[in-house]
């Protein structure tokens, strides 16, 4: 008997061991956190051992944001997380009641919180994600000139009114829209040119087999084409992301259509399994992308008021039949597509010049950041970051302006070709040459032939032009260009 109970009590203990056992495997922890800063939020990702249900919440008095983690621990020192560049000026922890964890992150400015959960991959285990959004906020660092945005709106709807009468049939009504544009006074604007980095944050893109990350390499590319084509009169550049942070394939055409681009580069680096290939590459979108995506555009309503509505709405296309909106959709596409190509050939000449090329004609891929059908749209792979070689020359800062200074120069021979009817270039192009408003003003880094080329011209009449006897420029000399 009493060897029995005692059996019994063993029997009892080894049941409440199992049962703390597994009580114990319930509880997750926070192995990692990770902190991504862009211009419009923060995203912050908590690593975790496993499944985490969590409840998100904002209060004020002052500004702050809980994060509440059932039956979790915290195995990470949060000051390790760089909070520079952030709304979040502060993140504390502590142990709540009920056992969980709660982390509190004080706000410098109103946040809209947004939480979800993504289960483990390759390269992550469980996470838990929390976005905080900027109302109001920008999402590229330096916005479209509110002048600049309203000339450019009314450049868009003339020509959308021009391509409608050609959908029309109409060649008549097209040249009244072109004369009427043309009696107006000459704005001059910038062309804008949109520089996408490709991946960011929590997607590093290829990576190099010395552990460079395209994301890395990209950014620094992308920074010297914008700083290029801001040192060029006519011309204004922005970055679709600035910085170490992710943004949607999506998100990085209508940040485009949002400042009125007038072209879209995107930034990248290939990587094969093999360390052999190497060389630069230009891509357009494929006919099949083109086609996919005009249907898309078609389907979608929202789509069709933001594209073929105009910006006022008075060139609204509801009222028109569905044959007409194709054809209109058509041939925007196809003069989008042309003017890729276009260009494309033009960065693939320049990239020859100081790279391998890859393939020695521009391709053609469905890829989702060319696809938007009004913004002509080239994705530049500057080389092969899996070939050892060129991944220290993608690192290289001098590799990396003559990589820039080729997506440049192809895009600015492009639109010296083709200037849009309300640009400087445009108004430079009708005032004829020997203008003696046509002037260039040095700035920090340009040489004498990057000069010449971005405007053209020979090294050697831009030196006759401006009486020059040796090839050293400064800083704030004006040059003459013939
Ligand atoms: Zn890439």
């Amino acid at each position: 008997m009493r060897r029995c109970s005692g059996q019994r009590r063993m029997a009892g203990l080894i049941a409440a061991c199992c049962l703390g056992v597994s009580a114990q495997a319930q509880a997750v922890e926070v192995d990692n956190m990770r902190l991504w800063s862009a211009p419009d939020h923060v995203r912050l990702v908590f690593d975790m051992s496993g499944p985490v249900n969590a409840n998100v919440f904002t209060l004020d008095n002052p500004d702050r944001v809980v994060i509440d983690l059932d039956s979790t621990d915290l195995d990470f020192d949060i000051g390790k997380l760089d909070l520079d560049d952030s709304a979040i000026s502060k993140v504390r922890t502590g142990v709540r009641e009920s056992g969980g964890l709660r982390v509190v992150l004080d706000v410098s400015r109103a946040v809209a919180p947004k939480s979800f959960t993504l289960p483990p991959n390759d390269q992550y285990s469980d996470r838990l994600v929390v976005d905080l959004d900027y109302p109001g906020a920008s999402a590229v660092k330096d916005p479209i000139d509110p002048i600049e945005a309203m000339i450019r709106d009314q450049e868009i709807a003339a020509q959308r009114a021009q391509t409608e009468a050609v959908a029309e049939g109409n060649p008549r009504k097209a040249e009244a829209v072109a004369s009427a544009v043309e009696a107006q006074p000459h704005p001059r604007r910038d062309i804008i040119v949109a520089v996408d980095p490709g991946h960011g944050g929590e997607d590093p893109g290829a990576s190099g087999p010395d552990g460079t990350h395209e994301k890395d390499v990209v950014l620094q590319i992308a920074r010297k084409v914008k700083q290029r084509f801001d040192q060029t009169p006519g011309f204004k550049a922005f970055l679709t992301r600035d910085g170490d942070y992710y943004i949607g394939l999506r998100q990085r055409t209508l940040i485009a259509r949002q400042q009125k681009a007038d072209f879209f580069v995107s930034v990248h680096a290939d990587a094969v399994r093999s360390a052999q290939p190497y060389g630069s590459s230009v891509y357009a979108l494929s006919q099949g992308g083109a086609t996919s995506e005009t249907a898309r555009w078609l389907a979608a309503s929202e789509n069709q008021s933001d594209l073929i509505g105009g910006v006022d709405g008075n060139l609204s296309l509801d009222d028109k039949d569905e044959v007409l909106r194709g054809v209109l959709l058509d041939l925007t596409m196809t003069a989008t597509m042309n003017d890729s190509l276009a260009t494309g050939g033009q960065v693939l000449d320049q990239l020859g010049r100081i790279n391998k090329l890859h393939k020695s004609s521009v391709e053609q891929a469905g890829f989702v950041v060319l696809k938007s059908p009004d913004i002509p749209s080239l994705l530049v792979e500057t080389g092969f970051i899996s070939n050892p070689r060129e991944e220290a020359q993608l690192k290289s800062p001098a590799h990396q302006a003559e990589l820039a200074q080729a997506i440049y120069e192809g895009i600015v021979a492009h639109f010296r070709q083709h200037p849009p009817p309300s640009s400087l270039l445009a108004w430079q192009r009708d005032q004829g040459r020997g203008s003696a408003s046509n002037e260039y003003r040095v700035q920090g880094g340009d040489t004498l032939s990057q000069v010449a080329s971005s405007h053209g011209i020979s090294m050697k009449v831009l030196k006759q032009a401006n009486g020059l006897d040796s090839d050293i420029l400064r800083v704030g000399q004006v040059l003459t260009i013939p």
